[in-house]
């Protein structure tokens, strides 16, 4: 399908898509397919003010009937997965399946907004005086920004707005400025379903943002938006947690991995071959659950390590839109020139590299195509670190799981982890108190490709944020603790006496 072809099933207009200054490339060749008008400063204060007025409606309005506008919203999606999926590869260049998937995991959350809509219990609370009852209730919070990064540019949005608008939030969002092109087709998905919906929709429900850094730090200078949700790098999560936090905000952080493996004695080998290719490779390494430092045992390291390298010698890599792709582009050339560096810099500290090179510059040559890339090190070094946002996997030995633990344990970032083994005591112990610190910790599956049922985030600097599954409905509703007072008397707590 030509590019354009894609971007018209979409939904998007070339009034939309010329004359303006930003310029939207497509990593599947490096080409221009889109020069947006970009919005500015006061715009984003535009939206604000109008958000707000939303809210004062949409803060009354019943929560199933909410999630009525959610259940609409994941209904279209299904009807347009195919033509959203498709722009999601083009303009981010995860392979078609990927693709595909992402909008499934905006079905998904959808879904499970829907159910929750009458699902925001509260608590009954035993209080210590007679005749009253305590109790615990949940509100809508306000105004919730949502800031995306480019890898993953609909699923994240989907995660925070499905939940905020049941919560009775609404939202505006900054997707990033190199994938905006997805973010102008979801809402414009939106502004249909609100249609559908009818009035009970107020004007300025949901808006997008589309512009650079500046319209994000609009949102996080405002005290009218009462939730900041940012996913991005870490240097961004640190921007973005000052300013909410300098105006006492909540902010909500879902930023950078160094995601883990490790592969016990007793694990299942072939298994784990597929689970560390996948969630190496997948998204040319571009998750930020993406599996970057595999931690294997020295009794399997020789039966695994040159089986690992003959799979990474078979990957297809190639257009991201063509059957049988199973390695895209990354973003832009930025990215190859960032993985380089990191190649050099582990060949330095001792590593052995085994591919990682540029690929297709014949076909391809204003796009970045690599080759995933296995680096064999002698230890856990600096690079190892750091989050290269790269199909870049760092290989190390170990002898003794406590030592895999803490190896594991010891860099900055807390998002994925996981580890490989049949053996019960190591598995539990993985997922017990002395076991990973990171946010999410599985067993005997790799550390990528979450279900939106649970909660996702990670710890340190990945930033604390929870979304998606479980109870993170929390983080976008207010607490009210109530005390009921039904006797004749006014007894304090505490047995407090205060007589007059
Ligand atoms: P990025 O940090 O460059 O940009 C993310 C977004 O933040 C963009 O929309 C950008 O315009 C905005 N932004 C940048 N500085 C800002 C500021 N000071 N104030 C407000 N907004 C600002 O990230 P990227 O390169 O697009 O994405 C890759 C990174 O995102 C990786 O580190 C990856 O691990 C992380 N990520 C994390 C998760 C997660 O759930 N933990 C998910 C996807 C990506």
């Amino acid at each position: 399908m030509a590019h354009i072809d894609i971007l018209t099933a979409a939904g998007l207009t070339e009034t939309e898509l010329t004359g303006g200054t930003l310029s939207v490339t497509t990593p599947i060749d490096g080409s221009e397919i889109a020069r947006l008008s970009m919005h500015s400063v006061a715009d984003a204060q535009a939206q604000i003010v109008a958000a707000n007025e939303a809210f004062q409606a949409w803060r009354s309005m019943p929560a199933p009937r909410r999630g009525e506008l959610v259940r609409l919203l994941g209904n279209e999606l299904r009807a347009q997965k195919e033509a959203l999926g498709r722009l999601v590869t083009l303009e981010c260049g995860k392979i078609y399946q990927e693709g595909l998937g992402e909008v499934q995991e905006m079905i998904d959350i959808c879904d499970f907004a829907v159910g929750l809509s009458r699902q925001l219990y509260g608590l009954t609370i035993a209080s210590e005086r007679p005749g009253h009852t305590m109790r615990e209730t949940w509100h809508p919070m306000g105004v919730c920004g949502v800031i995306t990064a480019f890898n993953f540019p609909v699923a994240p949005w989907c995660w925070n707005a499905a939940l905020a608008l049941v919560c009775g939030d609404p939202v505006i969002w900054k997707p990033s400025e190199k994938t905006p092109l997805t973010a102008m087709a979801v809402q414009k998905i939106c502004d249909k379903v609100m249609a559908e919906f009818g009035e009970d929709a107020p004007k300025g429900l949901i808006q997008t943002l589309i512009g650079e850094r500046d319209l994000g730090q609009t949102l996080t200078a405002s005290k009218d938006v009462a939730i900041v949700s940012a996913t991005g790098s870490v240097p961004m999560g640190r921007a973005v947690a000052g300013d909410v936090a300098a105006r006492l905000g909540r902010s909500i952080l879902e930023l950078g991995g160094n995601n883990a493996m490790i592969v016990a004695p007793s694990a299942d080998l072939e298994m784990a071959l597929r689970a560390i290719v996948f969630s190496a490779v997948g998204t040319a390494g571009q998750r930020c659950t993406t599996l970057r430092r595999l931690i294997v045992h020295e009794d399997v390291y020789d039966q695994l390590i040159p089986r690992l390298k003959a799979a990474y010698d078979s990957l297809p890599i190639g257009d991201p839109l063509d059957e049988g792709t199973l390695v895209g582009p990354l973003i832009d050339t930025d990215a190859l020139t960032a993985m380089t560096r990191a190649l050099d810099q582990a060949q330095a500290e001792g590593g052995k590299v085994h591919g990682g090179g540029q690929v297709l510059t014949d076909s391809h040559g204003a796009a970045a195509y690599v080759a995933p890339a296995i680096v064999e090190m002698p230890a856990q070094s600096a690079i190892m670190h750091h989050e290269t946002f790269a199909p870049i996997l760092y290989v190390v030995k170990y002898n003794d799981l406590d030592q895999a633990i803490a190896m594991q344990n010891a860099v900055p970032q807390g998002l994925s982890s996981c580890i490989f083994s049949t053996d019960v005591r190591e598995t539990e112990t993985f997922l017990s108190a002395v076991g990973s610190d990171c946010g999410i910790a599985n067993v005997n599956i790799g550390p990528s490709g979450a279900e939106i049922g649970g909660a996702f985030g990670g710890e340190k600097e990945t930033g604390g944020g929870r979304e998606s599954g479980s109870d993170a409905w929390k983080g976008y509703m207010r607490r009210q603790t109530n005390t009921v007072n039904y006797s004749r008397e006014l007894p304090l707590a505490q047995g407090i006496k205060f007589d007059i």
